[in-house]
């Protein structure tokens, strides 16, 4: 009779001890939560998601809002395609996020003469600047218009999703180009698919994945 009642003691306190971190485990993310959150690349589509707010630049070309997600697809689209795992979030994305990469896609628009910008990069702190520089080389085979130089705005060293992506390689805001200069806002128009192409083939190529994304012709 004694056994019986020392095993039943001995049994009750190993399911509590074994209770007590399932518990505790509540309060933090689950396994599956947690490679949700890490990724090898994360594509923010600029202004993507919001009604009110920063909704982005607009000319008679279009509209920022447009235009970002349309890149961020396509890009999304050939990484994916060749095996590589993306977060792809939009303006409202709240978790912190650890991949190699983070590339947030966005337009310039200025009042005044609107040609009097760019294409240009923002990052907050010199570890990113090698792969600015990577971006800006390969971006001008294709873009031949003006550039403005790094972080040339508060907005652009200060950005805001720079809090929420630990990244290996680079935080990059990438002004693709000036969407009220009717120069390169005729040339952007027709080829966001391809600019996404062309970020995806960067990208692979950040992470050593060489050849598996095609380098677009444009
Ligand atoms: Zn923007």
């Amino acid at each position: 009779m004694r056994l019986w009642v020392l095993l039943f003691i001995v049994s009750f306190v190993t399911a509590c001890s074994h209770t007590r971190p399932a518990g505790q485990s509540v309060s933090t993310p689950s396994q599956s939560q947690r490679q949700n959150l890490s990724a090898e690349v994360f594509i923010q589509a600029g202004h993507e998601g919001r009604s009110k707010g920063k909704l982005g630049a607009r000319s008679v070309y279009g509209r920022e809002i447009n235009w970002t997600p349309i890149v961020a697809d396509a890009a999304t689209h050939y990484l994916r395609r060749a095996g590589i795992s993306v977060i792809r979030a939009n303006a409202n994305w709240k978790p912190k996020t650890r991949t190699q990469l983070a590339l947030f896609i966005h337009f310039d628009g200025i009042a005044g003469d609107p040609c009097r910008t760019g294409a240009s990069i923002g990052y907050d702190d010199a570890s990113d600047r090698p792969a600015a520089q990577a971006w800006k080389r390969l971006y001008s085979q294709y873009f031949h218009y003006r550039w403005r130089k790094d972080n040339f705005t508060k907005n652009l060293s200060q950005y805001y999703m720079f809090k929420r992506t630990h990244t290996r390689d680079a935080e990059l805001v990438l002004e693709l180009g000036a969407i009220g200069c009717p120069q390169q806002a005729l040339w952007l128009r027709p080829r966001l698919q391809k600019i996404g192409q062309l970020v995806a083939y960067f990208a692979a190529n950040r992470l050593g994945y060489y050849n598996r994304v095609p380098k677009p012709q444009m």
